[in-house]
C-alpha cells in the first residue's frame, strides 16, 4: 500500500528474508568476525568484477585510506580528485599527510574532466608538482573515461585509485568497474544508501598482489601471520608480527555474509535502476530539465538519478529543491563542491576555483532512485517537478 503522502527517500537499501536469514546463520556460528564470510565474500565480489584480490574492511574510507598507504602516499605527495564527490574521497589523502588539490568537471557528465586533468598535468610538470595518485570518481555510477585517464598515468608516472562507492555492476567498455584494467585499485562502499549493503563496509580490488598483501596487512594492524623475517629463536606457531604501523579496519563476518547475499542480486539491481532512469528520461523530456548524461561506452550503475535545470536562473534551484522536499521527496545535492567545505576552505580553496564544479552544484538535484520505487512514485515526483518550474 502507497500512502500518497509516504516520504520517498533518494535511496535506500533493501533486505530481504534470504539476506536475515544468512546474517543469522553467523550470529549462530563460532564466528563472528574473522571466520568464513569475509574471505568468502572477497573472493565472490572480486571474481564478479573481473579482479583478481579483493580486501575488505569497515568502510569505503578506510578502504581508501589503506590503498593511498598502500601505494606509498605520504607528507610532501599530492592527489587530485574531483571537487564534485563525497568527501572521503580527499580526506584519504589528507590522513596520508599529502597535500590534496582538485581537478575541475565535465558539465555534461559530472565527472573529471580528461582535458582539465591534461592541462593541469602539463602545467604541474613544469612546475615539478605532479600528482602521486589521481582519484577518479564514478559520480552517480557512471565510470570516468578510464582508457584516457590510463594513458595520462602512463605519461605523467602517477598511480590511479578509482573510487567507485556509487559504481559496482557498472560497466565501462563492456568491462566491470572494479576489474582494475585502468588502475591500481578501485574502492566500492557498502552503506546503505549504495548499491549493495553491508550495513557499514568497504573493499578494494586490485590485480597486484603486493597491493593486497600490504592493504590485507593495514587492515589488521600491521600484523602479518607470515613469520619468515621473525629473526628470534622464540618463534613458535604462537608467533605473529607487527611489520608496520595499520589499524584495525576489518569487516565483520556478519557483514561479510550479508554482503555475499546481496551480491546475488547485484543484476537485477542494477537492471531495475537503469529501467528507473529510463522513466525519468520520458516522464522529464518535455520538461526544461536534463538528467546528468551517461557516455555510450558506460553502463552507468544509477547509484543516483541527478537533473539539472536547462535554462538555470539563480532562485529556481533552490525554490524547487524547497517545494520537492515539502512535498515529501527526499531531494539532495551531490555534492557541495568539496573544496569549499570549511575545512577545505582553511587549506586555501575559495570560490572560484573550479567553476564547472561549482556551477554545477548550484543546479544539480537527486531524485529518487532505488530498487523497488514505483512507477507511480516516479510520476509523483515529475508532477511536482512540472508544478513548480
Ligand atoms: C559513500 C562514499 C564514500 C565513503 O563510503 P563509506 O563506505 O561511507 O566510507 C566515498 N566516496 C564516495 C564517492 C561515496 O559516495
Amino acid at each position: 500500500m502507497h500512502h500518497p503522502d509516504h516520504f520517498l527517500p533518494y535511496g535506500r537499501q533493501t533486505i530481504t528474508e534470504d539476506d536475515i536469514t544468512t546474517v543469522v546463520e553467523v550470529l549462530r556460528s563460532p564466528f563472528l568476525t574473522q571466520g568464513p564470510a569475509v574471505p568468502a565474500f572477497e573472493k565472490a565480489l572480486a571474481t564478479k568484477v573481473g579482479a583478481v584480490h579483493g580486501v575488505a574492511v569497515n568502510s569505503a574510507t578506510s578502504a581508501l585510506h589503506i590503498a593511498c598507504l598502500a601505494l606509498g602516499l605520504g607528507p610532501g605527495d599530492r592527489l587530485w580528485t574531483s571537487p564534485i564527490t563525497f568527501v572521503a574521497s580527499a580526506n584519504c589523502g589528507r590522513y596520508c599527510g599529502a597535500d590534496i588539490d582538485f581537478v575541475d568537471i565535465d558539465p555534461e557528465t559530472g565527472l573529471m574532466s580528461v582535458k582539465a586533468l591534461a592541462a593541469k598535468l602539463e602545467l604541474a610538470e613544469r612546475e615539478s608538482i605532479l600528482p602521486k595518485v589521481v582519484v577518479p570518481v564514478h559520480l552517480c555510477g557512471t565510470s570516468c573515461e578510464m582508457a584516457s585517464i590510463a594513458a595520462l598515468a602512463d605519461r605523467y608516472g602517477f598511480h590511479v585509485l578509482e573510487d567507485a562507492s556509487h559504481a559496482i555492476g557498472g560497466r565501462y567498455q563492456g568491462e566491470p568497474v572494479g576489474s582494475c584494467s585502468y588502475s591500481a585499485i578501485t574502492v566500492f562502499s557498502f552503506h546503505p544508501v549504495k548499491i549493495i549493503t553491508t550495513g557499514e563496509g568497504g573493499l578494494a580490488t586490485t590485480n597486484n598482489r603486493h597491493l593486497a598483501q600490504r592493504m590485507a596487512e593495514l587492515r589488521s594492524h600491521g600484523i602479518t601471520k607470515d613469520v619468515h623475517r621473525f629473526e628470534r629463536k622464540a618463534a613458535g606457531p604462537w608467533s605473529y608480527e607487527q611489520q608496520h604501523l595499520g589499524f584495525n579496519y576489518r569487516m565483520t563476518d556478519l557483514q561479510g555474509a550479508l554482503g555475499l547475499s546481496q551480491l546475488q542480486r547485484l543484476d537485477e539491481i542494477i537492471a531495475e535502476r537503469n529501467r528507473q532512469w529510463q522513466i525519468y528520461r520520458e516522464l522529464l523530456s518535455m520538461l526544461p530539465l536534463q538528467l546528468l548524461a551517461v557516455p555510450e561506452d558506460v553502463m552507468s550503475s544509477l547509484h543516483l538519478a541527478v537533473i539539472r535545470f536547462a535554462d538555470p536562473r539563480p532562485e529556481q534551484h533552490r525554490r524547487v529543491f524547497d517545494e520537492l522536499r515539502a512535498a515529501g521527496i527526499g531531494v539532495q545535492v551531490h555534492y557541495t563542491p568539496v573544496h569549499l567545505q570549511p575545512y577545505y576552505r582553511t587549506l586555501g580553496f575559495s570560490e572560484g576555483d573550479f567553476p564547472e564544479a561549482e556551477f554545477y552544484a548550484s543546479n544539480a538535484i537527486s531524485l529518487p532512485i532505488f530498487p523497488g520505487l514505483q512507477e507511480d512514485e516516479q510520476g509523483r515526483v515529475v508532477n511536482i517537478l512540472t508544478k513548480h518550474l
